[in-house]
């Protein structure tokens, strides 16, 4: 990435942090895209009002406090062996400009059937069902890969450290890329033109919400 460069990429508080030189690039990060993901509100308040968020009742956005803070990682290579796996690369930076993204990868799996995979680690334990949040970051990195090796990504993986390493496929193609880059390109315009956004639809984020004052 070059110095003339607008980026938004994660502070160590896990809320954006935004440089500008020149506005024609803008980078948008899976922190981004998570804070986004629980209310596109967020964005506007953070990148166009410059309001930060309060971190004692901020909404938990939680990647990059997960695993990579506990890395209480256990050997999975049965695991790995299990779903085809050929190959891994651990903790890949990538960027797009294309797509405007980029981000660390927990790791890049290469499977047996000559397709790649994102695999990333939550210290967290399995709910019955892998958060919206979590398909999301697993389609960002889904197409991180497929953009840098050029290669075809079909699933993303999840391992639940938390939950003896239970490993979840998610199903990753044309619509979920077509969806993230959507999602993607809203970020920037409402960082860029600053477009105001819909709120959430899950009314019970805004009860804890450090914006609920000012969000009307
Ligand atoms: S109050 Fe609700 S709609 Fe407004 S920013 Fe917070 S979560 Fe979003």
């Amino acid at each position: 990435m070059n110095e003339n460069q607008f980026t938004m990429t994660a502070n160590g508080a896990g809320g954006l942090q935004t440089q500008t030189t020149d506005t024609d690039t803008i980078y948008v990060t899976a922190s981004v895209l998570l804070e986004y993901l629980f209310c596109p509100r967020f964005i506007y308040f953070m990148n166009c009002l410059c309001i930060d968020q309060n971190e004692d009742k901020r909404y938990k956005v939680v990647k990059g406090r997960e695993v990579h803070e506990g890395r209480e990682r256990t050997n999975i290579d049965y695991l790995r062996t299990r779903i085809g796996c050929v190959n891994k690369e651990v903790g890949v930076y990538m960027a797009s400009a294309k797509h405007h993204i980029h981000g660390i990868v927990d790791e890049v799996l290469t499977l047996s059937d000559g397709t790649m995979a994102p695999l990333d680690y939550k210290y967290a334990e399995y709910r019955e069902t892998v958060f919206r949040t979590q398909k999301y970051q697993s389609i960002f990195y889904g197409m991180l890969i497929k953009e840098n090796y050029n290669r075809d990504v079909c699933r993303g993986y999840v391992c639940y450290v938390r939950s003896k390493n239970l490993l979840k496929e998610i199903s990753i193609g044309e619509r979920e890329f077509d969806e993230m880059l959507r999602m993607v390109s809203e970020i920037i315009d409402i960082t860029q033109r600053g477009c105001y956004p819909r709120g959430t639809k899950f009314q019970a984020a805004c009860i804890d919400c450090c914006y609920r004052n000012i969000c009307v």
